[in-house]
C-alpha cells in the first residue's frame, strides 16, 4: 500500500559497536550468532562497525560479560525508555446486535 510520507532516504547512521575486553575468551559464540556478519575471530574478536546492526545478541550471549556496548549507547537506551515507552492497551471487545 503507497504511503502517505514521500520516501526520504535514510542518512548514515553512526558507525557503533560493541567493544570486546580483557574477559574474553574468544569461545567464538558471538561471532556464530551475530546476525550482521559484523564479528571475526582471529587473535581477538573483531567488530566491523559499519556493519552492526546494534541487536545486542553478541551481549546477550557472551557468558563472560566480555563484549557490550560503550555508555552512549546505554543513554540512548534509557532515553528512549524514559521518553517512547507507552503503557500497553488491552484489547476491547465490542458486540453489535
Ligand atoms: S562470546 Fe564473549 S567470550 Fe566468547 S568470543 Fe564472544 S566476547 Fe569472547
Ligand atoms: S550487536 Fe548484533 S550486529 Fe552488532 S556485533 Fe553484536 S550481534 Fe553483531
Amino acid at each position: 500500500m503507497k504511503g502517505k510520507v514521500p520516501f526520504r532516504k535514510r542518512n548514515q547512521s553512526l558507525p557503533l559497536g560493541p567493544t570486546v575486553c580483557e574477559n574474553c575468551t574468544k569461545c567464538g559464540i558471538c561471532v556464530d550468532h551475530c546476525p550482521a556478519g559484523a564479528l571475526a575471530i582471529n587473535d581477538s574478536v573483531q567488530v566491523n562497525h559499519e556493519l552492526c546492526i546494534r541487536c545486542n545478541s553478541c551481549v546477550k550471549r557472551c557468558s563472560k560479560k566480555a563484549i557490550d556496548f560503550d555508555e552512549r549507547l546505554h543513554h540512548v537506551r534509557q532515553w528512549l525508555e524514559d521518553n517512547c515507552r507507552i503503557e500497553r492497551k488491552e484489547p476491547e471487545t465490542f458486540f453489535i446486535f
